[in-house]
């Protein structure tokens, strides 16, 4: 099974710190909100709890 992450972009504060950490996972879009990469799959150097704790907003979760 592939664990997935997502972003909620209503609480994504476009400030960019999932994608300086995970710039294989997340890109940022024309407004600088984060969006999933390779949808979503977390790579397997990474666990699901490290991807969700680099967001202080609580905008990505585990899908
Ligand atoms: S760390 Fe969270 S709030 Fe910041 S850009 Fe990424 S998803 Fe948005």
């Amino acid at each position: 099974m592939t664990n997935k992450v997502s972003v909620d972009q209503d609480f994504c504060q476009a400030h960019g710190r999932c994608y300086a950490v995970f710039p294989d996972l997340f890109e940022p879009d024309d407004e600088g909100r984060a969006q999933v990469k390779n949808h979503g799959a977390v790579p397997e150097s990474n666990t699901v709890d490290e991807i969700l704790a680099v967001c202080p907003e609580a905008a990505i979760t585990s899908v």
